[in-house]
C-alpha cells in the first residue's frame, strides 16, 4: 500500500511540478527556465511530499504531536490497531501488573468485534484514543471520508465507554492536505509518534526489546502493536514476551510513564 500512495505522490508531483513551471512563465514570460530545472523542482516537490505524508514528525499538513518536553525522564507507550483477543486482555494485564498507564488507539471494526474489551482498558486507566474504523489509507482522501472513519469509531468508543476520545492517530500515521484539519474539527488532536519499534514485522522479542531501548529518550512516544490492520488473528506473542522487559529496562534507566495527555499536558502543548 506504501508503494501505491508513493506513486500517487509521485503523479501529483510532476502535475504540481508542471504547473509551477507553467506558473512561473505565466508571472515571469520573459523567464526560460533551463531543461535541467523541471526535474530538479520534481525531484525537491516529490521528497517534500514524501516527507510530508509518511513522515511520523513532519508538520507538512499540520502540527502532530510526536514528543513530550525534553525536561524530565518520562515515556509514554502506545499501542496501535487493536482491540485484538487475546492480545489487548494480556497487554493490560502486563501493565496491570507493573502500574503502568497507556494510550491505545483503536480501530472500529475491531471495537464490533472485541466490545468487551475496551471495558479492561478503560478499568485499567488507560488512555483511549481513535485510530479510524477500518485502517484505511487516509492521505488521498477527502475530508468526509476522513470524518466518517473518526465518527464511526468515536460513536462505539462513546457507546462502549460513555466518553469521548479526543486523540486521533491515523492509520500508518500517513498524512495529507485534509486529515489533520478534519481531525482537529472533530475534536481531536493528532498523535504520531517518536520512534517505531516495528513490532509488525516480528522481528523476535528480543529486537524489540534491542530496538525500544533504543527509542527510549526524554518525553518519547514509543509505537507497539497490539494488532496488525485488520487482521482476525494475527501473532502478537513476540510483543507479550517483550513488554515486561522493557518496562523493567526503562524503569531501571529512571523512566516513568505517562498517558499521551498528560505527556501534553506536562509538555504544556496547546493543539
Ligand atoms: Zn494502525
Amino acid at each position: 500500500m506504501k508503494i501505491k500512495t508513493g506513486l500517487a505522490v509521485s503523479v501529483f508531483s510532476l502535475s504540481f511540478t508542471f504547473s509551477i513551471i507553467l506558473f512561473l512563465k505565466m508571472v515571469f514570460p520573459g523567464l526560460k527556465p533551463g531543461t535541467g530545472s523541471a526535474p530538479i523542482i520534481f525531484l525537491i516537490v516529490q521528497t517534500t511530499l514524501l516527507w510530508g505524508v509518511f513522515g511520523p514528525k513532519s508538520p507538512l499538513f499540520g502540527r502532530v504531536f510526536w514528543r513530550g518536553s525534553k525536561g524530565w525522564p518520562v515515556l509514554a507507550l502506545t499501542f496501535d490497531d487493536g482491540p485484538t483477543e487475546p492480545y489487548t486482555s494480556a497487554v493490560v494485564e502486563i501493565l496491570k501488573q507493573y502500574d503502568v498507564r497507556a494510550t491505545f488507539f483503536l480501530l472500529g471494526r475491531k471495537l464490533e468485534l472485541y466490545p468487551e474489551v475496551i471495558k479492561k482498558i478503560a478499568e485499567g486507566g488507560h488512555e483511549i484514543g481513535n485510530h479510524g474504523y477500518s485502517h484505511q489509507v487516509l492521505p488521498l482522501r477527502f475530508p468526509a471520508i476522513i470524518r466518517s472513519e473518526i465518527q464511526r469509531t468515536e460513536e462505539l468508543i462513546i457507546a462502549l465507554t460513555g466518553r469521548k476520545p479526543d486523540l486521533f492517530r491515523a492509520p500508518h500515521g500517513w498524512k495529507g492536505p485534509f486529515l489533520v484539519r478534519t481531525a482537529k474539527r472533530c475534536g481531536y488532536r493528532v498523535i504520531s509518534w517518536t520512534r517505531g519499534v516495528r513490532d509488525t514485522d516480528r522481528p523476535g522479542s528480543h529486537k524489540i526489546i534491542e530496538r525500544s531501548l533504543k527509542s527510549m529518550k526524554i518525553g518519547a512516544i514509543l509505537l507497539f502493536h497490539d494488532g496488525r490492520g485488520l487482521e482476525i488473528k494475527p501473532d502478537c506473542s513476540q510483543l507479550l514476551k517483550a513488554l515486561p522487559v522493557i518496562i523493567d529496562k526503562a524503569r531501571r534507566l529512571g523512566f516513568k510513564f505517562m498517558t499521551v495527555s498528560e505527556l501534553m499536558a506536562a509538555s504544556e502543548v496547546n493543539q
